[in-house]
């Protein structure tokens, strides 16, 4: 199969996903995950109409996604990964969105980011949905309140993003999710990998985030 072989049996699973959950497909986006992949396997989705791509590290995008941008402008790049704060001024630079964003101090770094470039990305609030220790994302009881801090900083959050626990059946977790969304009036739930998207779509998602399903395995240190 190519790229553009899975890239459309990915998008007839997710519209088979949204009919099921009587929801209509354009409901749900979804960005190709292309961490460890360079120009040459992205470049067949570009090729295919695909406008929406995820990266978990600012250095990484940094090396490969200018070049594919001054190529075909209208591509829209997710930050996916935990961030530190001494990268917010590139990733403000670089991405159009970005979905990691679980702290005060991040908050504060990305406000002057933006203001510094003059720029108003929507974010996404990660959550560590099942309460991980290794795992980025803030405590679902601290989310309330670091929505208020970022709203005061200025940032414009449009919703929350988590990974379920790997071992764990998914649908609780995004359950919980979008319950919290919905919450907190936010429109934009990001969850759903290549595993769960389904599931996720049953439950709600509007921004699922697909790596291995499209682009094959990737090599295991990369795998985070
Ligand atoms: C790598 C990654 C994905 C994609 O994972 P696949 O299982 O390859 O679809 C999604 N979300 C985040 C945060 C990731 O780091």
């Amino acid at each position: 199969m190519t790229a553009a072989d899975r890239l459309a049996a990915v998008n007839a699973r997710m519209a088979a996903a949204s009919k099921a959950a009587s929801r209509t497909a354009i409901d749900t986006r979804l960005i190709a995950v292309t961490k460890t992949f360079d120009a040459p396997e992205i470049a067949p989705l570009i090729a295919a109409g695909h406008r929406h791509f995820g990266e978990n590290r600012v250095q990484e995008a940094e090396a490969k996604w200018p070049a594919l941008r001054a190529q075909t402008p209208d591509l829209t790049l997710h930050l996916i990964g935990q961030l530190q704060s001494n990268k917010a001024d590139p990733a403000v630079a670089l991405f159009d969105v970005i979905h990691s964003v679980d702290r005060p101090s991040l908050v504060t770094a990305l406000a002057k980011a933006m203001a510094r470039q003059q720029k108003s990305l929507p974010v996404l609030l990660q959550v560590n949905i099942g309460d991980e220790p290794q795992k980025g994302g803030c405590s679902i009881a601290e989310t309330p309140a670091l929505l208020a801090a970022a709203r005061a900083a200025g940032l414009d959050v449009v919703g929350l993003m988590a990974v379920p626990p790997a071992e764990l059946e998914p649908a609780p977790f995004f359950a919980l999710l979008a319950k919290m969304t919905k919450d907190l009036a936010l429109p934009e739930i990001s969850m759903g990998m290549s595993g769960d998207f389904e599931t996720a779509i049953q439950l709600g998602s509007t921004m699922v985030r697909i790596g291995s399903a499209l682009f094959g395995t990737r090599p295991p240190l990369a795998q985070g």
